[in-house]
This record gives C-alpha cells, sequence and structure tokens, in this order.
C-alpha cells in the first residue's frame, strides 16, 4: 500500500531519490519468513521506513543527494540500517535531502527539491525534506534523519510530525555519510511521538564502530512516551528565544502551550541562556570547518563520480575536475568557508572561538537544567517559506536553525513535536522540547502528554 501511494504521490512531492519495489517487496517477504520461523522480531516488525539517503544501505544507492556520489552503492550497511534491518523493518526507498545535509530546504540537492505536503509551493524543511515529506504525505509510516544543526527538528516542524534529535552519540554515526562529525545525530521521524519512541528505542544504544558513541543504557523512551504524566515537572522558556524574526502565528502557538503545560500541571520559569545568541555564527564556522576535512575524501579515486580520467590530465587535475563539476555550490562554499577558518593564522581567530563559545552555551545548558527539567521553544521562527524565497540568500536560510543549533553545540537531546498551525497561514508550527544529555525521555514525557 505505501508503495503504491508513492507512485500516486511522488509526480507531485519527489521525496525519493530511489525507489525499487522488488527489493523492498523481497526484504518484507524475508520478514515474514523470518516471523513463520519463530524469530522473535520486536515491536517494528514489518512496518515499512524510508531511510535519508546519506545512510549507507547494502542494496541500494547513497548519494547524499550528490552528484559526486551518483550510483555509489555501498559495500556495507549503516548500524542504523543494519540494527533496523534486524529488527525487521523493511526499506521503502531513500530519500532527498540537502546536498550532503547541508541546508534548511531541501533545495541544495543536486536531484530537485521536495515539495511541502501541505503546500506544493512551499519547502519541506531541510536537510531531511525527503524523510519529512515522506512521513507527512502518507508515504511512509516512519523514516529516518540526521540532525547535524536542526535537519531533524525543523523539517519536523514545518510539516507537521514528530522530530527527535537524540543526545549526541546515543546513536551511532558508523555508515553515515560524514557533514560536521562533532554534531552529526541520527534520529527519528514519525507520524506521533509514541512512534517516534518505537524507532527510537529500535536502533539506539552503544556501537563499538562508532568512537563517539556512547556507552550508557538508552533511555526508555517508549515507557515515557507512554507515562501519561507531566504534574510537578518544571519546565523552562529560554528568554533569548524571542524578538525579532519570529512569525506572530508561531508565537501564539507557542504560548498556547505554554498555557497547556500549565494546565496539566508543570511549573513554568523563565531561564537566561545569554550565550545562545551567538550559536549561530559558532555553528557556521564549526559546521563548515568539519566539512572542509570531511569532504576531502572525495577526491575521484575512491568513489562514484570521476571527471577527466582520459590520459591527458594529471591526478591533481582529475581531483580538481571531479570536485568542480560533483560538488554544489553550497557545499562549495562551505569547503571555502571551512578551509579558511581553520588555515594558520586564522584558526584561533576563528575555529578556535568557535570551540570557546561552544563551551559557554553547554555550561549555559547545565544551568538551565539545574533549575529546570525540560526546556521549551518554538522549533522554527516561521512556518514553511516558499521554494526559492531564501534559495539566494544563505543568511536568511540559514536563520531557520536559531532554535535548534544550540542543541548541537551542547550535544543535549531535543524533539518537535507539532503545535497547532499559525493563523496567518494555516501551516504547522513546531514545539521544541530540550533535555539534557541522555535524558531523551524527558523529551518523549512531555511531548506525548502535550500531543493528546
Ligand atoms: N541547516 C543547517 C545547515 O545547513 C543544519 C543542517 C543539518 O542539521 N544537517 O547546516
Amino acid at each position: 500500500a505505501h508503495l503504491d501511494r508513492i507512485e500516486a504521490t511522488e509526480p507531485k512531492l519527489h521525496a525519493f531519490l530511489h525507489v525499487d519495489r522488488e527489493v523492498t517487496l523481497s526484504q518484507a517477504r524475508e520478514v515474514d519468513s523470518r516471523i513463520a520461523s519463530g524469530e522473535q522480531l520486536g515491536p517494528l516488525a514489518g512496518v515499512p521506513i524510508a531511510h535519508k539517503d546519506i545512510f549507507a544501505t547494502r542494496d541500494m544507492p547513497t548519494t547524499a543527494a550528490s552528484k559526486i556520489l551518483e550510483g555509489w552503492r555501498p559495500p556495507y550497511d549503516a548500524t542504523v540500517t543494519a540494527r533496523l534491518r534486524a529488527a525487521g523493518l523493511v526499506i521503502l526507498g531513500k530519500t532527498n535531502l540537502d546536498e550532503f545535509a547541508m541546508g534548511s530546504s531541501t533545495e541544495n540537492s543536486a536531484y530537485g527539491v521536495t515539495r511541502n505536503p501541505w503546500d506544493l509551493s512551499r519547502i519541506p524543511g531541510g536537510s531531511s525534506g525527503g524523510s519529512s515529506a515522506a512521513v507527512s504525505g502518507y508515504q511512509a509510516p516512519l523514516s529516518t534523519g540526521t540532525d547535524t544543526g536542526g535537519s531533524i527538528r525543523q523539517p519536523a516542524a514545518v510539516t507537521g510530525i514528530v522530530g527527535m534529535k537524540p543526545t549526541y552519540g546515543g546513536s551511532s554515526r558508523y555508515g553515515l555519510i560524514a557533514f560536521a562529525s562533532s554534531l552529526d545525530t541520527p534520529g527519528p521521524f514519525a507520524r506521533n511521538v509514541h512512534d517516534a519512541a518505537l524507532l527510537h528505542e529500535a536502533f539506539s544504544g552503544y556501537d563499538p564502530m562508532d568512537s563517539t558513541s556512547i556507552d550508557a543504557p538508552v533511555p526508555s523512551v517508549v515507557a515515557a512516551a507512554q507515562a501519561g504524566d507531566i504534574s510537578g515537572m518544571r519546565v523552562g522558556i529560554v528568554r533569548e528565544f524571542a524578538g525579532d524574526g519570529y512569525q506572530p502565528g508561531v508565537i501564539a502557538r507557542f504560548n498556547d502551550a505554554v498555557k497547556m503545560l500549565e494546565s496539566l500541571g508543570a511549573e513554568i520559569v523563565e531561564v537566561s541562556c545569554p550565550s545562545f545568541d551567538t550559536a549561530l555564527p559558532a555553528y557556521y564556522l564549526i559546521a563548515p570547518s568539519e566539512c572542509s576535512s570531511n569532504l576531502a575524501r572525495f577526491d575521484a579515486m575512491r568513489y562514484g563520480l570521476r571527471v577527466g580520467d582520459d590520459g591527458t590530465h594529471s591526478a591533481e587535475e582529475v581531483m580538481a575536475l571531479t570536485r568542480a563539476a560533483g560538488f554544489g555550490p553550497e557545499v562549495k562554499r562551505r569547503i571555502m568557508l571551512g578551509t579558511y577558518a581553520l588555515s594558520s593564522g586564522y584558526y584561533d581567530a576563528y575555529y578556535g572561538q568557535a570551540q570557546k563559545v561552544r563551551t559557554l552555551i553547554a555550561r549555559d545548558f547545565e544551568a538551565a537544567f539545574g533549575q529546570v527539567d525540560v526546556l521549551i521553544s518554538p522549533t522554527t521562527p516561521t512556518t514553511a517559506f516558499p521554494i526559492g524565497e531564501r534559495a539566494d540568500d544563505p543568511m536568511a536560510m540559514y536563520l531557520a536553525d536559531l532554535c535548534t543549533i544550540p542543541s548541537n553545540l551542547a550535544g543535549n537531546a531535543a524533539i518537535s513535536i507539532p503545535c497547532g498551525l499559525a493563523d496567518e497561514d494555516n501551516l504547522p508550527v513546531g514545539l521544541q522540547i530540550m533535555a539534557p544529555v541522555l535524558g531523551d525521555d524527558r523529551c518523549y514525557r512531555v511531548g506525548a502528554v502535550l500531543e493528546k
């Protein structure tokens, strides 16, 4: 049924980069026979899922929406992919994204934009916009994404679904094509909080193949989603997440959520996190710096595309020609920015400073979580914007991440849940719930109660 739905809606949405009916159906048959032979597969056995095309899959291509990886077929599965396969989930296909997960709108894909199911003239968010559109548009009940600066929470918010960024290190990066390794975090998309929790638990937990994986028990997020009570919890509102740039309809829905939390017995406290104002510039130094280093591996020798290999060019020329042809403009912009920020003489002024800001942000979170159990904010300052509106203005595009980036820099858990529609455009608004490192269960507990 989902394959049929995909076939019927793809001409409008373009959420997928790769769908292969035969591969999907053979996976489904395999799960059937595992169940028939008495294997215990857990609660998601047989449920179809769409994977962001940045997770390695051994039976489907993996491109990160870049020309430089066109046609690449990984010889192995990412840990997220492998664990979900083992749990009996069936892969519907690979979803569109901003090239190498760099963007907030999915307009930076080398293979065309994905459209928002609520309004086809608008963006589905990004970078995991294919995964958010697929779940929002009923093409898939579940999908995976990655969140480096907001790329799960922001697309979830603007398409009216649930998206969770787990604690950094709580979900494995092995087999996830790297953008900014100290920030990249795999996480789930679903249409409700409980489904997201089931998926979260199915792929999370320690992985020896990822050196930054946390060797600690996975927080019990499914139980938390079923807890059903938040009375006595202390909920903080961050003073710095307000002011210019927020759409009135977003603020109105946020205020409704605050009232609802109060009526459910939560205590609302205003907290101040002064360093959050500097999170955006710090992120846009750290993320490009790490990207410039990570993307050096696309050298025309190891993967996919190779341009100019005709006997008349040197290896260096083939590398330069391939990277010039294979990377899109946003990726090039970030490689240039990052290379500059890391170069000797500038390192201390830019990258070093940004790392110090990162420490201050983590300390702000620590101080805040000394006073409250969770922090809340709008997920994004505005609802889904029209396709093309910010395409030529990187600074306007970067503002979409204003509220999500602090949690990436500090590594703590944060979820976006649907929070009604904005009055001025009838488009979905997201509520962000942030919790301490390894406090992922709190995001689900509060989210599930509000959802009801
Ligand atoms: N929009 C942010 C960026 O472009 C975040 C991307 C992400 O989380 N992958 O870097």
